[in-house]
């Protein structure tokens, strides 16, 4: 019996509904939740506000070991905490997704944040739900349960842009399609932990299922995962 939390991981592209997925499993199963992109856009976040250049390697490592992000539930939304501060709105904006995306190819800024993730996950009482591009193949290679949630790219930037519109930010669909088509391209391609289902993940194609399907689904493969010994 292996003595660390429940351990699993959910990767995909953007708008795969990951957020929604993770969010809703965590709290259906009380497990602490990690969305590991939060912390990639708290870098980008911290990064502009200091005026470090998006590529400065050199004053990106020390920004890293400065940042104090903190994740806590808030009337059923997971909120993000940078230095005390709710930085959840801020985050979102799509500026800070692009900007994301492109600290997320720095390897001192990959290498910089693992701990960070592995320690939020391992600190939680029972279980931990990852969200990201990376956790099934490099953060937790060893996690319990692996899911990559995947969707057509119309009907996932149709996803991000009612987010979008719900949290007040003005767009059309054809920037978010835009924009994510971009950020896919980046994220897969780039040389370091590119996004990519691990080899054992079970793969889920959302485009023509509600998110409470594939939530009931996942959860059921999650059970059926604790109930064996690990
Ligand atoms: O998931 P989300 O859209 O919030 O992630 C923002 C960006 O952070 C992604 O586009 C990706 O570049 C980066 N990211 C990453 N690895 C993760 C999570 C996010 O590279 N595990």
């Amino acid at each position: 019996m292996s003595g660390r939390p429940f351990i699993v991981a959910i990767d995909g592209p953007a708008g795969a509904g990951k957020s929604t997925v993770s969010r809703l499993l965590a709290r259906r199963l009380s497990f602490a939740l990690v969305d590991t992109g939060a912390i990639y856009r708290c870098v980008a976040l911290q990064a502009t506000a200091e005026g470090v250049a998006l590529d400065d390697d050199a004053r990106l490592g020390p920004l890293l070991g400065r940042l104090h992000i903190v994740f806590r539930m808030v009337e059923g939304e997971n909120h993000t905490f940078l230095d005390g501060r709710d930085v959840s709105e801020d985050i979102r904006k799509p500026a800070v997704s692009m900007a994301a995306s492109a600290v997320s190819s720095r390897p001192v800024v990959r290498d910089g944040l693992l701990q960070l993730q592995r320690r939020l996950a391992l600190e939680a009482p029972q279980g931990a739900i990852l969200e990201g591009r990376d956790i099934g193949t490099v953060v937790f290679p060893d996690a319990d349960a692996k899911f990559f949630l995947e969707a057509s790219p119309v009907v996932r930037a149709r996803r991000r842009f009612e987010e979008l519109f719900q949290r007040g930010t003005e767009s059309t669909l054809d920037e978010v399609l835009t924009e994510q088509t971009k950020r896919d391209h980046d994220d897969a391609s780039r040389a370091v932990a590119p996004l990519k289902a691990a080899d054992d993940a079970l793969r889920v194609d959302s485009t023509a299922l509600p998110l409470s399907d594939v939530v009931r689904g996942l959860e059921a493969t999650i059970r059926d995962r604790m109930a064996q010994p690990r």
